[in-house]
């Protein structure tokens, strides 16, 4: 520890407890993917909005750079202190959850954890609708501050959109505050939209005001296979001509992420007995007040078989069935952890782009090398693929883990000859900078050093992060 944080840490413990400023081994930082290690040696936990201030002052006076943590689950490194001097700043202790019956709103300090908030709100008979097979152990400010997605986006949109209202503490220290509930507001700059996203580059998000939702009345999921992927985008523009807005979830899954999920250990009852390549799970809000729309559902399922667009199909009739279907799709990433990718890449394409942007990115990935396995999956309804790269064999992964730059490449380039996003829901954090700088708009990257700079003018938030 240099000279600065010594004095930093001496005047924060005049104010903190004990408990609240601990060092390394009594706290975990980790990247899921364990690509990056953390290097600080130091954890501040604050316990509410003014101390997260008072912090960032001291930090802001003694140069200290301060790396925001949440649950640890960020998939780009954004939450890996990468340089010794760096401490961290965990939100844990700020994890108040309050639900409002009038209005239905939740009021949320960032450090409560995702499956909480979305209980609190069952309990209510409401729905908080972000879904992420992380939700156990990633926190509200780190879903903001990354602008997560998951299984729910094609209905209730992102987070961001899911957020009435924002407070967040400024790299001076300064809080701003914008935590009203209205659904109009054009009092000025959009400033929660700003931070929203922002991967604790700007400030340090303290509370936020969350809406929620009716919970769906019995939905039904559906999983079914293909012929080819052709067939995907039809049947799913079909689903969305009849279901529009009551289509909850439509998630592609490919034959080799149910193999994985098998080969590491996980049991699951995989329903399907022919064999094909792609699958879809999805889940249709079929109950409008007393009208159903099971039975147009079937109708339509059926036509698809008739047309041999549908090979296999099934469809839930009991929770615990539900429950099995979505635990296959939810083990996917354990099993692709398991598995250890050469690459992973978070992308998305103009949903009508996507067979055919699969396809000419398989051909150019096996004509690169022949030992490879795709594990492609994600959230077809919204354009995001998640398109993970496995070498086929032991003998051959360390020649490919050399080749990792040439595969993202190959990855990048034709996302970005689609009009495509390189991170269409994990953010940039300290792994996809450079592939920021290359892809990016100039004016946008410009605009975005410049508000940084003025935000954040010794770059002590998250540095190396985004910029
Ligand atoms: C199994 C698994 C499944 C996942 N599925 C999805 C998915 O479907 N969709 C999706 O979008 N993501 C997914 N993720 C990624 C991850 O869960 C999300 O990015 C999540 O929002 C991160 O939250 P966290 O609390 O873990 O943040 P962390 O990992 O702790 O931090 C993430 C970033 O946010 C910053 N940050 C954290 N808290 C704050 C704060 N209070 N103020 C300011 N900055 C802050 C950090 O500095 C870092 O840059 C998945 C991850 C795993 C491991």
């Amino acid at each position: 520890m240099n000279s600065n944080t010594v004095h930093f840490i001496n005047i924060l413990k005049k104010d903190l407890g004990e408990s609240q400023i601990v060092s390394t081994g009594s706290f975990e930082v980790k990247d899921p993917r364990d690509r990056l290690l953390n290097k600080s040696e130091i954890c501040i936990k604050p316990k509410n909005t003014k101390e997260v201030s008072k912090i960032l002052r001291l930090a802001y006076k003694f140069m200290i750079p301060i790396i925001p943590v949440g649950g640890s689950t960020g998939l780009v490194g954004g939450q890996i202190a990468h340089e010794n001097g760096q401490v961290i700043l965990s939100l844990e202790k700020l994890n108040e959850i309050n639900f409002y019956k009038k209005s239905n709103l939740l009021k949320v300090q960032s450090g409560a954890i995702l499956s909480n908030i979305k209980n609190l709100a069952s309990n209510h008979g409401r729905l908080f609708p972000l879904t992420l097979a992380s939700e156990g152990s990633c926190q509200i400010g780190g879903n903001l501050a990354t602008n997560a997605g998951g299984l729910n986006v094609i209905k209730y949109g992102n987070v961001r959109d899911l957020c009435l209202g924002l407070e967040a503490v400024l790299p001076s220290g300064k809080i701003l505050s914008s935590m009203k509930s209205l659904k109009k507001n054009n009092m000025g700059f959009d400033l929660k939209n700003l931070l929203i996203g922002s991967e604790g580059t700007l400030g340090i998000i303290t509370s936020a005001i969350l809406k929620t939702f009716p919970i769906p009345k019995n939905p039904v999921s559906v999983f079914f296979s293909v012929n080819n992927l052709k067939d995907v985008l039809v049947i799913f523009e079909k689903i969305s001509e009849l279901f529009q807005d009551r289509i909850l979830a439509f998630e592609l899954i490919k034959n080799t992420g149910i193999n994985f999920i098998k080969e590491t250990g996980f049991l699951i009852n995989d329903p399907f007995t022919k064999n094909t390549t792609w699958m879809v799970l999805m889940e249709i809000d079929v109950n409008i007040g007393p009208i159903s729309l099971k039975e147009s559902l079937e109708q339509i399922l059926y036509d698809f078989i008739l047309n041999n667009k549908i090979v296999e199909v099934f469809v839930a009739n009991t929770l615990n069935q539900r429950d099995e279907f979505w635990k296959i799709r939810e083990l996917i990433p354990s099993a692709n952890r398991r598995k250890g990718s050469i690459c992973s890449n978070d992308i998305s394409v103009p949903v009508e782009k996507i067979p055919e942007f699969i396809t000419k990115l398989d051909r150019s990935i096996s004509s690169f090398s022949k030992d490879i396995l795709v594990n492609c999956f994600g959230h077809v309804g919204d354009g995001n693929l998640h398109y993970n790269i496995f070498s086929s064999s032991a003998y051959n992964r360390h020649d490919l883990e050399t080749k990792r730059l040439k595969l993202l490449n190959i990855v990048n380039n034709l996302v970005n000859k689609y009009s495509g996003s390189i991170s269409a829901e994990h953010g940039i954090g300290r792994m996809k900078v450079s592939e920021l700088n290359k892809f990016e708009d100039p004016g946008k990257l410009y605009m975005m050093k410049l508000i940084k700079s003025v935000i954040d003018p010794k770059n002590l938030l998250n540095p190396g992060v985004i910029f």
